[in-house]
């Protein structure tokens, strides 16, 4: 681990972590105080160099995209599918600049997506891209105002158009070629590095600050079990660790963060656990978390900030952008480190 890593630790043990112990009986025990050993199974995954930026080859106007609900493919015009994904990943109460940096992303996340996987994804080997968040969200206005209602459309429509119209053709290039715009709902102050995440080191997606996501509804959220509860769902998930009621503050420990606070392992009765899978058996809202014990209530309680992986633009932060005078093109430029806005046919 990086000398930086276990200064920030020890910052973190006694900064945040003592008066912790202090107030409630236990949260994570920094690494310091484990036992010698107990993480030496743990092989750190080699970080890759892989490039992902793709090439423009030939003109993506018309995609394949595959309704993972029907099961059937569908051929659309690539500025009519943007428009039902701004309007799926993104409210349509937020400011237009911010639906606009939304509809750049989408559309170059698109073409990316047509590029690589001019065939069809593995995942869904008939089309390059799905309507669901397994790739980005797509909803046709059929469906849109089954969820919101029929007056959606009639106040909504036309902002979506126009954030889709007025960035037409545009896409994110890093070096030449087209980037994969990776983005979530709410950072919860900075964004990850792709590389903490995805072990992937793309220059493009770096940690940047995303101020000002408290209007976020899930910019902190709190979940309260007891320690039963807690207890079992660790168990489901890894039935051989040995840990009760009377030794759990002794066996949970906090291996490692990442540099903007998120959890990257924690040790569990010595098994090494990846935050996300624990942010998956808790369905945490992203693995910026702290777990606390409070032994005379019986009650465990985890506070997540932010949802989402946290990685590249923040939705939430680039509203807020948007309304401190940012347009699209700083947005995305903020969110996206060393990019270039532009035509992509
Ligand atoms: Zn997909």
């Amino acid at each position: 681990m990086k000398k930086i890593g276990i200064y920030a630790l020890v910052v973190l043990a006694i900064t945040i972590i003592l008066p912790t112990v202090i107030v409630k009986a236990f949260n994570f025990v920094p690494r310091e105080e484990q036992e010698i050993g107990v993480v030496e199974e743990y092989v750190e995954p080699k970080i890759q160099e892989k490039k992902t930026t793709v090439k423009l080859g030939k003109k993506v106007d018309k995609l394949k995209v595959y309704n993972s609900h029907t099961k059937k493919t569908e051929e659309m015009y690539l500025e009519d599918y943007v428009k039902g994904v701004v309007a799926a990943e993104m409210p349509a109460e937020f400011q237009i600049e911010a639906l606009k940096a939304q509809a750049v992303a989408a559309r170059t996340y698109a073409v990316y997506r047509s590029l690589k996987y001019p065939e069809g994804h593995p995942d869904h080997p008939k089309a390059p891209i799905c309507n669901g968040v397994h790739c980005q969200a797509y909803l046709s206005l059929e469906e849109l105002e089954d969820i919101h209602g029929s007056s959606w459309a009639e106040k909504y429509w036309g902002k979506i158009e126009e954030a889709v119209d007025s960035t037409k053709d545009l896409g994110i290039f890093y070096d030449g070629e087209i980037i994969e715009p990776l983005y979530h709902s709410t950072s919860g102050g900075w964004t990850e590095d792709a590389r903490e995440v995805f072990a992937l080191s793309l220059p493009y997606l770096k940690s940047v600050p995303s101020p000002n996501e408290e209007e976020a509804p899930r910019f902190k959220s709190i979940t309260t079990m007891t320690i039963d509860d807690f207890i079992g769902k660790i168990k489901s998930a890894y039935p051989k660790v040995n840990i009760s009621e009377e030794n759990i503050h002794e066996k949970i420990k906090l291996i490692d963060k990442t540099m903007t606070g998120r959890v990257k392992k924690v040790s569990i009765d010595g098994i090494v656990v990846e935050g996300r899978d624990l942010r998956d058996i808790f369905e945490l809202n992203s693995t910026s978390f702290v777990i606390t014990l409070d032994k005379e209530l019986n009650l465990i309680e985890i506070e997540t900030h932010g949802y989402g992986h946290g990685v590249g633009m923040s939705q939430w932060g680039a509203n807020s952008m948007a309304k401190n005078g940012s347009n699209y093109e700083e947005i995305l430029k903020h969110y996206y480190t060393g990019v270039e806005i532009r035509g992509m046919n």
